[in-house]
């Protein structure tokens, strides 16, 4: 298996059918960045800028921001890099930013973290920003949204974006290319509003740990509740379907991000939603590519729709007889 993963490091990953399909990978440290070419990602669909925050005693000054993403973007060369603004505060909790200020959160999955820390702490994301601009001189920056709940609260980010990028004109500083802006769904609510937020976007990534956490209520970090929901559950596939539909036909790029992209029989069940991008772990993308190869899409598209009103057990059984028929 190791050879042929290391095999299809090189190989597109096209359907039976035809489909191009864009297998990324997750990362969060300037050592990740190696792994693209070693596994054959087709770029990094999240680069989880709040490690070098979590790693640090102080908050991490725009400079040593600045060198750490420009030295991954130097790394991935002309493969597509998207950083996800700091998800931080909440259970990734940092003492330099709380100053007294929600010192204990209760819920804290559910608390004061990611973007509504950021935009409240507007010199945080003001700083990250200019450090992103600024190391993106001459290319292309992606940058990513985390938790957005409501779709100005993308505009309000967007907006210090747009700020540091006219300030850093004004000082005739070398821009980039272009800044594809994107969002994380992560917070139910957000799907409900998804017409009003998609043309805003030029991306969308699904962050299937945080949503299924909070659609089944469960915290995803507490073992007794490992067994209270199956990414194969009706109300997730659905779900997942819903975003599929909403973004069909639109400019938007769909993708997933979370755990579930990276294991065999969910990600055949996103296939066959509709599901196109898939940003895993490093060491399931050759297992993924693997498995794309083999699948006519149409044909799990048909399958997976008349699975939606099964229990997960059945959908895993019929999912995985499919698989085996097909030879994945
Ligand atoms: C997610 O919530 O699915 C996600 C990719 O973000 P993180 O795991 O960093 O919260
Ligand atoms: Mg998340």
């Amino acid at each position: 298996r190791q050879a042929l993963y290391a095999e299809l490091r090189h190989v597109e990953p096209f359907t039976r059918c035809g489909t191009r399909i864009q297998v990324m990978m997750n990362a969060g440290l300037r050592e990740d960045i190696s792994s693209l070419s070693l596994v054959g990602a087709d770029g990094i669909g999240l680069f989880r800028t709040e490690f070098q925050f979590l790693v640090s005693s102080t908050l991490p000054q725009r400079e040593k921001q600045f060198r750490l993403y420009r030295d991954v973007l130097d790394a991935a060369g002309d493969k597509p890099v998207i950083f996800r603004t700091v998800d931080i505060g909440g259970d990734k909790a940092v003492p330099y930013l709380r100053s007294g200020e929600a010192e204990h959160d209760e819920n804290p999955a559910m608390g004061w973290r990611a973007l509504r820390l950021a935009l409240e702490r507007e010199g945080l994301l003001k700083v990250q920003a200019r450090a992103l601009i600024e190391a993106a001189a001459g290319r292309t920056l992606h940058v990513m949204f985390p938790m957005v709940s409501e779709p100005w609260e993308f505009d309000a980010a967007k907006a210090v974006f747009e700020t540091q990028l006219k300030y850093l004109k004004a000082q005739k500083k070398t821009l980039p290319e272009a800044i594809k802006y994107g969002a994380m769904l992560e917070v139910p609510a957000l799907a409900e509003v998804l017409d009003l937020l998609i043309p805003r976007l030029s991306f969308l990534s699904v962050g299937t740990n945080d949503l299924t956490q909070f659609l089944f209520a469960a915290d995803r970090a507490n073992p007794k509740l490992a067994e209270r929901y199956d990414w194969l559950s009706p109300a997730i596939l659905r779900f997942m379907r819903r975003i599929a539909l909403a973004t069909e036909g639109r400019e938007v790029e769909l993708g997933v991000c979370g755990e579930m992209g990276g294991r065999r029989l969910e990600a055949l069940a996103l296939l066959g939603l509709g599901f196109r991008r898939f940003s895993i772990t490093p060491v399931s993308v050759g297992p993924i590519k693997e498995l794309v190869r083999k699948v006519d899409l149409q044909q799990l598209s048909k399958v997976m729709m008349g699975l939606l009103s099964q229990p997960p057990e059945s959908i895993r059984y019929e999912l995985q007889e499919w698989a085996t028929a097909n030879d994945i």
